[in-house]
């Protein structure tokens, strides 16, 4: 497999598949840059080796129409800041781009505008009901126009460089499907998606125990799948965030105006009992801060977390959650953190993440290996001040999750050509 380290970049133009997918404030301004500086390492390599960069991304979900709040011209001059460069160009049609790719000179820099403005990015059909007898023959049809829209933007290039991690567990036009337009010594992945890669090795290869995951987040749902292959391999699991109320719920508890998932109730006891089948010790709140508001400056005060009064919801971890929390991490020697432990965009429930945070770095300090993935922890760590007291933060979410369950990502198949 070709290396970032042995191709011969100068005089070459590469494509790269970044993940520049930041959160953006209500003023266009990147809110947290963690993605674009974790693509850096790689970008500046090409260059300072006499290459040119054609950088592609996504940003938002447009769902296949252009919208000029998710266009990434707006972080044009963001991403010349963290490469150094005075200009980087921007092509505001990433389809239409040949001619600014064919004038681009070694040390330059093209930006191409949100491949998501596609539909063939993501290659699913739109405005047609998965039920509907036409979906197969639209899908079908849709995957063809994906190949083409794919070839295009290998056109612009010699070589092709995925380093979009967060993307990595999608099939997408730029993400696997371009690489099938480029010879196995002209794709490769970049630094990114190697450290990522060793990242989510060394938690799974050579296991040091106690391993504890911590799961948070809103719903059960959407991590049910991760939650299940965990149970296969950790000694501890913490269940805390929304979720918390699903599981209250399925034995009966009182709730309140709390979120749950009515029909994942049997869900939630399946869990409980394949943790006890497996020797797995399952930690969750059994207290909550609970507010009469879904807002900062709602009244709160601390309740059972299975006797929360009508008109009040839990939004946050209580004290004493937050204390088994802690110890349930202190002394772990592998730990993953995915999701928070509350509402913590409000700066009175962020207390459980908090807790989970200064534990994880407490532990860490202690030789513990610690990965946070997930934008949400992340951004959790980031506002707590703890990013360098832990071992690696993922710019991956649901890449890193998928990874972690042993599953093979279409971003590295297509480059290894799987
Ligand atoms: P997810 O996208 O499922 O990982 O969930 C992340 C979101 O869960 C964050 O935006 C949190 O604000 C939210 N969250 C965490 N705990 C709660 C809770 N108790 N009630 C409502 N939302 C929550």
């Amino acid at each position: 497999m070709m290396t970032i380290d042995n191709y011969k970049f100068a005089g070459k133009k590469a494509i790269v598949r970044v993940d520049f997918n930041v959160p953006l404030d209500e003023n266009g301004k990147i809110a947290d840059d963690t993605r674009i500086r974790g693509a850096v390492p790689t970008l500046k390599h090409i260059l300072a080796e006499g290459g040119a960069l054609i950088i592609m991304s996504h940003m938002g979900k447009p769902k296949g129409k252009p919208a000029a709040k998710y266009s990434l011209g707006q972080i044009k001059d963001a991403v010349a800041a963290a490469l150094g460069v005075p200009e980087v160009k921007f092509a505001p049609d990433c389809a239409k781009a040949k001619e600014a790719a064919d004038a681009l000179k070694a040390g330059e820099v093209l930006l191409l505008e949100n491949l998501r403005f596609y539909p063939e990015e993501e290659g699913k059909p739109v405005g047609i009901d998965k039920e509907d007898p036409a979906y197969e023959a639209a899908k079908k049809e849709m995957k063809a126009r994906q190949k083409d829209f794919a070839k295009v933007l290998a056109s612009y290039a010699d070589c092709y460089v995925m380093d979009a991690f967060g993307t990595a567990h999608r099939k997408h036009a730029s993400t696997a499907v371009i690489a099938d337009y480029f010879d196995a010594d002209n794709k490769m992945l970049g630094y990114l998606m190697e450290k990522e890669v060793k990242a989510v090795d060394s938690v799974l290869s050579d296991i040091k125990r106690p391993f504890i995951a911590i799961m948070g987040g809103s719903k059960v749902s959407s991590k049910i799948g991760i939650i299940e292959n965990l149970l296969g391999k950790v000694d501890k699991l913490i269940l805390c965030g929304g979720m918390t109320y699903t599981f209250a719920k399925a034995h009966g508890g009182e709730i309140g105006e709390s979120i749950v998932e009515m029909d994942k109730l049997d869900v939630a006891l399946g869990v409980e009992e394949l943790a006890k089948k497996n020797g797995v010790e399952l930690v969750m709140a059994p207290d909550a801060i609970i507010a009469d508001n879904f807002a900062n400056d709602a009244n709160t005060k601390v309740a059972p977390s299975n006797a929360i009064p009508a008109g009040w919801q839990g939004l946050d971890a209580g004290p004493e959650a937050q204390k088994r929390f802690a110890e349930a991490i202190k002394g772990c020697k592998t730990i993953l953190w995915n999701g928070p432990a509350g509402v913590f965009e409000f700066d009175n429930f962020c207390g459980g993440s908090r807790a989970i945070g200064m534990a994880i770095a407490e532990a860490t300090a202690n030789g513990a290996f610690s990965l946070i993935g997930g934008g949400d922890s992340v951004a959790c760590v980031n506002k707590f001040g703890l990013a360098d007291k832990v071992s690696y933060i993922s710019t991956g979410g649901g890449a890193l999750l998928e990874a972690i369950e042993g599953k093979v990502l279409p971003g590295i198949a297509a480059i290894k050509g799987e």
